[in-house]
């Protein structure tokens, strides 16, 4: 098979990649990576996530419990794992690439209610096992190219042995009878750790995980094995010979200068002979070879104070770093964010106003819920008045509006209602969308279009000029359009709005270098080589 072929799998390829001794290994950075050495072969590739945990989706989940929900264009909110797979593989994925329980859960008790089991007793093995493996086949045929997956990387999440995620290995190792052995590659994920004074590689919490994955009835083919430095051979030949896979199936995924340089480093082991495809002299490794060293090129930094209210967590936001990073990449610089507790800068003299006022750019991320909010504030207010380059989103252009509100128009106790129910102003009010697709949702969710309305608008130019774009919504309230004309008077302009003209998505400020907020998430669509607009223009004005 070689990298010209346009289609050359005989059916689909399946390579599930699976995780032990401890979660946050990168799991999902290794099934992205494989995705793109299947792109690379030529491929046309998809992936799903798989999440054992009972909700059905992560939309429910506080940014604190796994990181921020992710957006599809379809409006699924679901694990952040799927926004690697779309940059990664710079496709577009659906709700269903997202399995958790609870949807199987669902799907086989409303199928019970319906009568479809004809009496008979409806158990986890056949009854659940089947749905998965059902799930799994449908979603792994469905595309947003212009033709069929040829690859499906499934990516089981949580730790081989938890309880939870046992039907799902369950229906995995039955999949491979399905499927056939031939088409399915399982790929464990485990860790490696170095310990004492001369740095020893430690196999055995790999042996115990591989151990308890066989245990399952799954034999994987391949191990890639996360530790700070590259696994010497003797830890290769260690490993291969208590875990019943051969020498060469061992990869060391040790700590790169960047994530770009991982897919490489999987290649430069045999990750593609392991998986049958030949990636030799493909056109898109190679632009990743060329990301890799042009992120490692660059010396200079940009600094941008991130000011939220989940900041312990960094994965609470990572779509927004991933668009920052794109954004800096792209101008050549190393990003650095100073992550500012939004409630901090309520106290004058806390030591983060001074990390604010260091910084070259300020970022108002999305947010629910009133903490931090007048912190919020302050920063846009700084920013405002001292000519700071400014992005806010979503959160970041309400408090963006309420601050103008206050200290510009002096409407004293302007607010949002999601804040304050009996605010004078409410220049931020609840407004539902009446959608047929959402019907019975008051959430504002998934890809919506924005017309631009000036011409000569930064924000707009930086867009390419177009008339309209698509980006991703998650939010319930909006500017309230009876105080549009008195804001744009003053100088604060919505230079787009949703096609009923109702709805602020995009402000701009007059007379200052960068003062952005959208009412969109435009993180969910920046891509490594394609960084998203608002971001690029918020670095842009940041290094200058
Ligand atoms: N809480 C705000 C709303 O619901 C902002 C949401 C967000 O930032 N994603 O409109």
């Amino acid at each position: 098979m070689d990298a010209t072929d346009v289609n050359p799998v005989e059916g689909m390829k399946y390579v599930v990649v699976s995780g032990g001794v401890l979660s946050g290994l990168g799991k999902g950075v290794t099934a992205s990576s494989i995705g793109v050495l299947l792109k690379s072969a030529g491929l046309q590739v998809t992936s799903i996530k798989i999440d054992p945990y009972l909700n059905s989706d992560a939309g429910t989940m506080s940014p604190f419990e796994h990181g921020e929900v992710f957006v599809l264009d379809d409006g699924g909110e679901v694990d952040l794992d799927l926004g690697n797979y779309e940059r990664f593989l710079d496709i577009n994925l659906q709700s269903e690439n997202n399995l958790t329980t609870g949807k199987i859960y669902s799907k086989v008790i409303e199928a019970e209610r319906r009568g479809d089991y004809l009496g008979k007793t409806v158990q986890v093995i056949p009854h659940i096992t089947d749905a998965v493996q059902d799930w799994i086949e449908d979603v792994s045929k469905k595309t947003d190219g212009d033709k069929p997956p040829d690859a499906c990387v499934i990516e089981l999440g949580g730790t081989v042995g938890d309880i939870e995620s046992a039907p799902f290995i369950e229906a995995l190792r039955q999949f491979q009878f399905r499927v056939g052995r031939e088409n399915i590659c399982f790929v464990h994920v485990s860790l490696v750790p170095v310990m004492g004074p001369v740095g020893e590689q430690k196999t055995k919490p790999t042996q115990h995980s591989v151990k308890e994955l066989r245990s399952l009835g799954i034999i994987p083919d391949v191990l890639v094995c996360r530790s700070e430095t590259p696994l010497s051979l003797d830890t290769r030949e260690k490993i291969a010979q208590f875990c019943h896979v051969s020498t060469q199936a061992v990869l060391s995924a040790h700590d790169v200068s960047n994530i770009y340089r991982v897919p490489l480093l999987l290649e430069k082991q045999g990750m593609c002979s392991l998986l049958g495809i030949n990636c030799e002299g493909s056109e898109f490794l190679n632009q990743w070879e060329s990301m890799a060293q042009q992120v490692d090129d660059c010396h200079e930094t940009v600094t941008i104070a991130m000011v939220g209210k989940y900041t312990g967590l960094s994965d609470s936001y990572l779509s927004v770093i991933k668009g920052l990073q794109h954004a800096a990449h792209a101008e050549n610089r190393q990003l650095v964010i100073e992550w500012i507790e939004a409630s901090n800068l309520e106290d004058s003299t806390h030591d983060s106003w001074q990390a604010l006022k260091c910084s070259d750019g300020i970022l108002v991320p999305g947010g629910f819920g009133d903490r931090g909010i007048e912190g919020k504030l302050l920063a846009a207010k700084y920013a405002r008045e001292n000519k700071v380059p400014y992005l806010g989103i979503c959160l970041g252009l309400q408090v963006a509006t309420i601050e103008f509100c206050r200290n510009v128009l002096g409407f004293e106790g302007a607010n949002s209602t999601e804040f304050d129910e009996k605010t004078p102003h409410p220049v931020v009010i609840f407004m539902p969308e009446i959608s047929k697709t959402h019907l019975g949702g008051t959430m504002r969710l998934g890809s919506r279009v924005t017309n631009f309305l000036v011409n000569d608008s930064n924000i707009r130019n930086l867009y390419g000029g177009v008339d309209q774009v698509y980006e991703r919504h998650r939010h319930r309230y909006e500017v309230n359009p009876d105080y549009i004309e008195r804001i744009e008077n003053h100088g604060m302009k919505f230079v787009g709005k949703d096609e009923s003209g109702q709805r602020c998505e995009i402000l701009e400020l007059e007379n200052h270098p960068y003062f952005v907020a959208v009412q969109f998430h435009p993180e969910f669509k920046s891509r490594p080589n394609r960084p998203s607009p608002p971001f690029l223009g918020l670095i842009k004005s940041s290094i200058l």
